[in-house]
């Protein structure tokens, strides 16, 4: 493994800075010192969870500006969105310091004995849950505060009372170590170990391999992509002790527009989803990469070609930013040309000028090829959509079976019951964790009802979440206690 790797300063290219990589010792440290941790952090009470979760939270709001600045110069994401993103991420680890306060990573289910023969008849039940043990976290590079070092996994596992190891996105690692030797502080003030959240670094995959191999991890959440996520995953499984991986991957989100919706207000939907497309340059995995349009009949396809008209010319009005990283970048030129190939045709794609930012590109192909080419069906990350054009409501539900898992799908003009509305949301809803009768895909609430995961390709996980107070849930595991002892039931729930 390399010894050193880079920041850069995502607008210019120009290196920020020289970072020492984690060697194999490092990470068998890291690992080894999470394990310590665990026992004292899996019999810690709530109120202890809540106070470390919100001093994490206040630092991060101390250090705001220098943190925010530094994460500007390594994402180019602008201070407005990451001073948000800040935000949301401090909410995020308070509203856990809630749950764990309120007891929820120790609720039980209470089963009385019942007298009598099986099996009607039973001993006394009670189903626990207990902490998994540490968790191998790798950080996304577009979040660089909510999905990365103090992000939601972060924040759901400690308050679940598993310790983490942090693996660092090599998109913003001086931000990470910064971020990072925050969590050191104020874990040495509340004298806890250091070794409840630990850190791994580098620019070579080999660092989150030997990571989610190592015996110590009880875990792994992931947030990235695909491709990473089902290197990651296998790792995972191929382990002499196999562990769960959650995995939040890429994600196409469709978004279906019926035409009588498109008619009463095309121009308006137009522009939002223009704004959604560009937003953050299209470096969302909620980013709406596929719009599907019902061209039922000839009345219908003039309404349809009218909107793509009045998308093309709201997009032509967007001026993304720069890409988080030169790779990135490649990649949407490389996306976008595999759209080309496969038999998409441009509606919009003007190529930058040299040093630019990307311009936004939309393109538009028939439901068939769509269905028959899987290229056309892969994430293009970046400021992109795919029109795809379906003759029926039957086709437009084939194009969703195509798709398979996505995070999100939104369906535009389903608000009054119909059979062709109930067809369309069952599609939806069997291949997305999120459906959206209004606005646009790209926003996630941190909330009660919140599910951000999806069958796959979206997720390795679809019975999880990796948003939202659900989010906690995957890091516990149930046990149950039979016919007890009179002190462990007295414990009401909480591990020893
Ligand atoms: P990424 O390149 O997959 O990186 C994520 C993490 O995986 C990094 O720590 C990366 O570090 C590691 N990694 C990547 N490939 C690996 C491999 N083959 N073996 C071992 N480790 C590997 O993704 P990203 O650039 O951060 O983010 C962009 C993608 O994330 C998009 O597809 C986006 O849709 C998705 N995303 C999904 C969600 C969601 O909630 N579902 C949220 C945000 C982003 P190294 O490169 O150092 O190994």
């Amino acid at each position: 493994m390399s010894t050193t790797f880079s920041s850069y300063n995502a607008r210019t290219g120009e290196v920020l800075g020289t970072l020492t990589a984690s060697t194999a010792a490092d990470i068998d440290a890291a690992a080894n010192a999470a394990a310590a941790a665990f026992p004292l952090w899996q019999a810690s009470s709530g109120a202890q969870r809540a106070t470390l979760l919100r001093a994490l939270a206040a630092g991060l709001e101390a250090g705001r500006e220098a943190l925010v600045a530094l994460a500007d110069q390594e994402t180019a994401l602008g201070p407005v969105r990451l001073n948000g993103e800040l935000d949301r991420t401090a909410f995020q680890l308070r509203r856990f310091a809630d749950i764990a306060e309120r007891g929820v990573p120790f609720e039980y289910v209470d089963d009385p004995a019942v007298a009598g023969a099986p099996p009607a008849g039973h001993p006394a039940m009670q189903r626990w849950s207990v902490p998994l043990g540490p968790v191998a976290m790798y950080a996304a590079s577009n979040f660089p505060f909510a999905f990365s070092v103090l992000g939601g996994d972060t924040a759901s596992a400690l308050a679940a009372g598993c310790p983490v190891v942090i693996k660092g996105h090599p998109g913003h690692p001086q931000l990470t170590r910064q971020t990072w030797e925050l969590i050191q502080q104020v874990l040495a003030a509340q004298k806890l170990p250091a070794g409840l959240v630990g850190l791994v670094q580098g620019a070579s995959n080999e660092v989150g391999v030997q990571l989610v191999r190592h015996p110590a991890m009880a875990a792994a959440a992931f947030t990235g992509s695909t491709r990473g996520g089902a290197a990651l995953a296998a790792e995972a499984a191929a382990r002499p002790r196999p562990i769960p991986f959650f995995g939040e991957l890429g994600s196409i989100n469709p978004v279906i527009a019926l035409p009588a919706e498109l008619q009463a207000k095309g121009a308006e939907l137009a522009t939002t989803l223009a704004g959604s497309i560009a937003l953050g340059c299209g470096q969302f995995c909620t980013n709406p990469g596929v719009v599907v349009l019902l061209d039922v009949d000839a009345e219908a396809r003039g309404i349809n070609d009218a909107f793509v008209q009045q998308l093309a010319q709201a997009l032509a009005g967007q001026n993304p930013h720069a890409m988080l990283t030169q790779g990135m970048r490649s990649n949407f030129e490389k996306g976008i040309a595999h759209w080309g190939e496969a038999g998409a045709s441009f509606v919009m794609h003007e190529v930058a000028a040299a040093g630019q930012p990307p311009r936004p590109v939309l393109a538009q192909v028939g439901a068939e090829a769509f269905i028959a080419k899987a290229a056309l069906r892969e994430e293009v990350f970046g400021p992109s959509s795919l029109v795809v054009r379906a003759a029926s409501v039957a086709q437009a539900l084939q194009v969703l079976q195509a798709v398979g898992g996505s995070l999100t799908v939104t369906v535009w003009g389903a608000q009054t019951e119909s059979s062709d509305a109930q067809a369309l949301v069952r599609g939806a809803m069997a291949i997305a964790g999120r459906v959206l009768f209004a606005g646009v895909p790209t926003g996630v609430a941190v909330t009660a009802a919140q599910q951000h995961g999806g069958p796959w390709p979206s997720s390795t996980r679809p019975e999880s979440t990796s948003v939202g107070d659900a989010a906690l849930a995957r890091f516990l595991r149930p046990v149950s206690l039979q016919d007890a002892p009179a002190w462990l039931v007295a414990r009401q729930g909480r591990p020893l």
